[in-house]
């Protein structure tokens, strides 16, 4: 049964982190015309509107992309995807990941999508109509785990889960170890929450246990959304990561810092 809905969350700071690497990384991978996959085993509705009654009952956008968009100039790719999307869907409209690559793509790349939840599925098929995007209503595990490798090799893996299943935490280093094992040139990104209550800890440890080439582990912390809030932060662990992401990380610590 899943009952998460991304919509009370798009926009907060969890997704500026993730997004603007995300974003730093497809637009880095972009420079060389060799075509790439792009991959996603979660990837939700695609597009938000930040007025909907759940983002404003949680106000993370608010707190979020709302109060930093400013941290971004015209040209990021970010902040390059943010416009797209808002003159497409309209001025409160945030682009998922889904609608980040979907901007800065080129017409030799792929994309394949998975999400599970048959409504957020349905909206993604509508969001990424024209783009030519592959829309899996499927588990994306298992999914993305019989695309890898995929064609073209080059390519980017973004998972996000909403870890509503604590296994999530124990099975993902050895599920990512196995589609690394497969697809040993992609570059796997996976984003995970940083919890009050260290939850988070005994994946990340596992994950650093396995030796992955090139990693980039980035994690910032911020004011929970509500007193009490579980998670104080976002973190990504990437492997194979493009040079040149470690500046945007950089850069992004510094302006978490200034919260
Ligand atoms: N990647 C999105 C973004 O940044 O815009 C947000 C993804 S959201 C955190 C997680 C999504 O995973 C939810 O829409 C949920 O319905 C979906 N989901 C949960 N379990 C899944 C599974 N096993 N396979 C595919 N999708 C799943």
């Amino acid at each position: 049964m899943l009952s998460y809905q991304h919509i009370y969350h798009a926009g907060n700071l969890a997704d500026v982190q993730k997004h603007a690497l995300l974003a730093v990384m497809l637009e880095y991978m972009g420079q060389k015309p060799k075509p790439m996959s792009y991959l996603e085993t979660h990837a939700a509705r695609g597009v938000y509107q930040l007025d909907d009654a759940a983002a404003v009952k949680t106000g993370e956008a608010e707190a979020g992309i709302a109060k930093v968009a400013q941290w971004f100039a015209s040209d990021h790719p970010y902040k390059r995807a943010l416009t797209a999307v808002q003159e497409r869907h309209g001025d409160v409209a945030y682009p998922g990941s889904p609608a980040i690559a979907q901007a800065l793509l080129r017409a030799q790349d792929s994309m394949q999508l998975c999400e599970l939840h048959p409504q957020e599925a349905t909206a993604l098929r509508q969001a990424m109509r024209g783009s030519g995007a592959k829309v899996h209503q499927k588990d994306g595990f298992e999914a993305v785990m019989g695309i890898c490798p995929p064609t073209p090799r080059r390519g980017v893996l973004l998972i996000d889960p909403s870890y509503e299943i604590k296994d999530d935490y124990k099975t993902l280093p050895g599920w990512i170890a196995n589609v690394h094992r497969k697809w040993n040139v992609g570059v796997i990104a996976l984003w995970y929450p940083i919890l009050r209550d260290g939850t988070h800890k005994q994946m990340v440890q596992a994950l650093e246990a396995k030796g992955f080439p090139k990693v980039l582990r980035h994690e910032v912390e911020f004011p929970p959304a509500k007193e009490g809030h579980r998670m104080i932060g976002s973190g990504m662990f990437i492997i194979n990561a493009p040079y040149g992401l470690q500046a945007e990380a950089q850069d992004l610590t510094k302006r978490f810092a200034s919260l």
